[in-house]
């Protein structure tokens, strides 16, 4: 079935997701808003997306008969995780619209076909990724040019958040580290000297029309993102441009169709290299539910049903704080507490977002709290305080 066969989707149809985390709630939360109904597809019964939706098909993501019963009732199917077999996503496009489609995702699956498509795409996107090489056995670790090293060795498939990463100096380290990973093909990466990072937020329709979010600055620390600020402090005018331009080039190249952030790092002499690309929302995309005239999630609800683009334009400056489980504990002991939320909630212009699971593990995303001011410094002070609170 070819996109044109399709017209828009109007509320109270249903739109699918497959994916039950906190992306999957939020896409629910802006779904519903519009008058649309929201349906689920995720292995957990208990997940922040299915206590949101209204209904929820508790299976596989490669169930074929849970596939054809998420198609029958959806006008359109999203994904919300990344790591959704592109085998099911082809599947559901035999009975409905989906987008973003299996070929899309399929290469932002694997960090070798992403980084091969952007340096296909330099040419017009302005653009290159990292220096990088394949190893996938130890004659591989024995070819490694010297000046890729010091690196990262990151697994092809199924890193996030900083995990399936391994800092690298020597090849006796490639060698150990790529061990330890039980001889899943891995990419090695030059350690490149980053002065900020920063993430471009777009989004494209079936008809080819494509927005472009202000641009981000990220901070992470221990692999995941702390904060999210925009406009960001350091990022020039001049970088946002191109920043923008290549992003808007790249979904284009990809023929596109939803939300899709790009992240980028700026390097020390001002080189803007091309990160890696997620096919959904983002969560430097955060801000944009308390900062922007449409969210991202509202954003992708339109993309998917066919409908115009809304306004990407932001209201306010804003600081996204990711709240981690780590909050929950004092010190480094294992007991658990409630964090201070009538002291958070007291903080004029703290939008707080809880993501309802239940168990707050170190590290794990429970939720974000978007400070939204009517400068960035007074965003910055009110940062302050809810780290203070937070901590
Ligand atoms: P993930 O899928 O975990 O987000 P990334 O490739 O984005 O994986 O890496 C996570 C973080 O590690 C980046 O945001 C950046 O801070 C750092 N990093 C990754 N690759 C490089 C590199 N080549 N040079 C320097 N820092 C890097
Ligand atoms: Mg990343």
């Amino acid at each position: 079935m070819s996109e044109k066969q399709y017209s828009p989707a109007l509320p109270p149809a249903t739109l699918g997701v497959m994916g039950g985390g906190q992306l999957g709630r939020m896409f629910a939360h802006a779904a519903q808003s519009m008058g649309f109904k929201v349906a689920v597809l995720e292995p957990s019964s208990d997940c922040p997306a299915g206590q949101a939706a209204d209904s929820m098909i508790v299976a596989g993501y490669d169930d074929q008969s849970a596939l054809a019963a998420l198609g029958a009732q959806c006008v359109a199917v999203t994904t919300e995780f990344e790591n959704v077999p592109a085998d099911s996503l082809a599947l559901l496009a035999q009975q409905t619209f989906v987008a973003p489609a299996a070929q899309c995702v399929s290469v932002a699956q694997d960090r070798l076909l992403e980084k091969r498509f952007f340096v296909d795409c330099a040419p017009l996107s302005g653009v290159m990724p990292a220096p990088h090489k394949t190893i996938a056995s130890t004659e591989d670790i024995d070819a490694i040019p010297d000046d890729l090293l010091p690196g990262i060795l990151k697994t092809v498939r199924m890193g996030y958040d900083g995990k399936g990463q391994v800092r690298v100096k020597t090849r006796a380290d490639v060698a150990a580290a790529f061990a330890a990973m039980n001889g899943v093909t891995c990419l090695l990466e030059k350690m490149l000297p980053l002065a900020y990072e920063v993430s471009v937020l777009t989004a494209r329709g079936a008809d080819g029309e494509s927005v472009v979010y202000p641009i981000a600055e990220n901070v992470h620390r221990d692999g995941i993102l702390f904060t999210t600020t925009v406009p960001g402090p350091n990022v020039s005018d001049e970088c946002a441009l191109r920043a923008q331009d290549a992003a808007r080039s790249i979904v284009a190249q990809l023929g596109y169709v939803g939300v899709l952030c790009i992240e980028f790092f700026v390097l020390q002499d001002g080189t803007l290299v091309v990160n890696e690309m997620a096919p959904r929302p983002h969560n430097s995309g955060h801000y944009t539910i308390d900062a922007c005239v449409t969210s991202q999630f509202a954003q992708q609800v339109r993309a998917m049903a066919r409908l115009p683009l809304g306004d990407v334009r932001q209201h306010s400056p804003a600081i996204m704080l990711n709240i981690l489980g780590d909050v929950w504990y004092e010190g480094s002991g294992d007991a658990v507490r409630e964090p201070d939320w009538a002291k958070v909630l007291a903080l004029p212009g703290a939008c707080l977002h809880l993501y309802g699971k239940e168990e707050p593990r170190r590290a794990r995303k429970m939720g974000h709290l978007t400070l939204v001011a009517p400068s960035l410094a007074e965003a910055h002070a009110k940062l302050r305080s809810a780290c203070a609170i937070l901590n």
